[in-house]
């Protein structure tokens, strides 16, 4: 049952789809104007007809109201030379003529039936009393003109002149036009319906031919460069997927260098220890001091990797997608003296000097563990990389936007082309030597990783053999 419902709602779905869209678009622009037009020119046509009409009618009914009041013959009943010419004004407009005098009474009526009858409609007690014509479009088939009859001079009527007249000619000429009409708009709308068919079929097929590709792509095929040809649009998403394609291939073949990296650095300690064990195991009557030696060995490799997986997990705590941001308004001042007192005894060890320098009071909106994170590791690198009896100097300072660490010392520095490189994941200058101070390669990238978070910036100047400083800009107020 509900595969069914899934089904008729796929098929809904995919029947809304861009080229039906179009089919309607160049079948309501093609058709309704059409229909419209045509409507309203019939219509106009009609209204002109019969206008002519009426007024070719007025015009006869003044000519008779001329010819035959004036000598009196019009309102005579006994005048019998009047009805001829109303009889055959009546057949050429195939309708009646009705002449009814003051009182109401029909004195002339080209059908002869309402002769001497009273005829009060409302038309033609208004024609008496206003003195002045008008027209009736009486149920369609019939039009009536009432004009009142008076001297050219006289204000006051004497009777009304009734002339009704056909308009089934008018009908059926606007009848025709409307057939005709009907037949030339079925015709075009067969038409523009196979031209919005094969239009539409046209237009979306571009996008098809895209949507087959993408799917190809989708399936793992990333190495294929994409090509749509048609529209410059088209031609401007294959642009935006080819960079998103390489885009796609840079992450995938970092992540892999990633993952053989950590996996070469994890496995190194266990590979000294596993050296360190079986040494001790091949040999026999081994002194104790010997296993004490080796055991403190593996004592350290095992503090090494585990160091290793600290600096790994902080690194994916920082990776926006995964870790969480927990933002609060943080006293900078005293954040920085924690960890340089937390650090004091390290440096003290080297008989490293250690400096606070704050410039102002700085309070800002940080993440506080991330940003700690990130400035201890840089202090700890500056102790770790100096020279004995050197220095370390932190300053703090803030302008209206952001605040600025400043970390330096009077260390071993790091050659021009390896400053592009310390911030990679890994990346030690000297391997030998950041064996023996336990660094793991990882501690610059948590630094800025934890800095980018903050949408802040970190650069390094430094000179071999004399001192680096690395610089750290913050906003004051966490951009999200
Ligand atoms: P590590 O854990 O090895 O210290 P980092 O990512 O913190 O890794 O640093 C990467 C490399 O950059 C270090 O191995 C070291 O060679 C160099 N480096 C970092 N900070 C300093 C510094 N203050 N002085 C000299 N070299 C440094």
């Amino acid at each position: 049952m509900l595969d069914i419902f899934s089904r008729i709602k796929y098929k809904i779905q995919s029947l809304v789809s861009m080229r039906l869209y179009i089919l309607l678009l160049i079948l309501i622009v093609g058709i309704v104007p059409m229909i419209v037009l045509t409507a309203g020119l019939i219509s106009a046509y009609r209204s002109r007809a019969l206008s002519l009409r009426v007024s070719e009618v007025q015009q006869y009914g003044s000519f008779i109201i001329n010819r035959f009041f004036s000598n009196g013959a019009l309102m005579n009943t006994e005048d019998t030379s009047v009805d001829d010419e109303l009889s055959l004004m009546a057949s050429i407009y195939g309708g009646r003529i009705i002449v009814v005098n003051q009182d109401l009474t029909v004195v002339r009526d080209t059908y002869g039936q309402e002769t001497g009858k009273i005829l009060i409609a409302q038309d033609v007690v208004r024609c008496l009393k206003n003195n002045s014509g008008s027209f009736v479009n009486r149920s369609g088939q019939y039009g009536e003109v009432t004009m009142p009859v008076a001297s050219q001079d006289s204000d006051t009527a004497q009777g009304v002149l009734v002339i009704t007249f056909t308009l089934r000619n008018i009908d059926s000429m606007t009848r025709v036009l409307n057939q005709k009409a009907t037949v030339y708009i079925i015709i075009i709308i067969l038409a523009v319906g196979v031209i919005a068919l094969i239009g539409s079929k046209l237009i979306a097929r571009p996008l098809n031919v895209m949507n087959k590709t993408l799917s190809h792509l989708s399936e793992g095929y990333l190495d294929e460069e994409v090509s749509f040809t048609g529209y410059s649009e088209i031609k401007k998403i294959s642009d935006s997927f080819n960079r998103l394609i390489s885009r796609m291939k840079s992450l995938e073949s970092s992540r892999q260098e990633f993952v053989s990296n950590v996996s070469h650095e994890l496995k190194t300690p266990i590979t000294s220890m596993k050296v360190l064990a079986d040494s001790l195991l091949t040999q026999e009557n081994v002194p104790a001091e010997t296993y004490r030696e080796f055991l403190t060995d593996i004592n350290e490799e095992v503090e090494r990797e585990n160091k290793i997986i600290n600096d790994l997990l902080s690194l994916v705590k920082l990776d926006k997608s995964v870790g969480e941001v927990h933002v609060e308004e943080v006293n900078i001042n005293e954040l920085l003296e924690g960890i340089l007192k937390r650090l004091n005894p390290i440096a003290q060890k080297r008989g490293i000097e250690m400096v606070f320098e704050s410039f102002r009071p700085v309070t800002a909106e940080v993440d506080e563990v991330k940003l700690s994170l990130a400035i201890s590791n840089l202090i700890e690198n500056a102790i770790k990389y100096n020279v004995d009896d050197g220095w370390v100097r932190v300053s703090l300072n803030a302008d209206h936007k952001y605040f600025y660490v400043k970390v330096s010392d009077s260390g071993i520095g790091i050659p021009d082309e390896a400053q592009g490189l310390i911030f990679e994941r890994f990346y030690r200058v000297d391997k030998a030597r950041t064996r023996e101070t336990g660094g793991t390669g990882l501690g610059l990238s948590i630094a800025r990783n934890a800095v980018m978070l903050h949408k802040g910036a970190i650069k390094v100047y430094s000179k071999e053999n004399e001192g680096t400083t690395f610089t750290v800009r913050i906003p004051l107020s966490y951009i999200p």
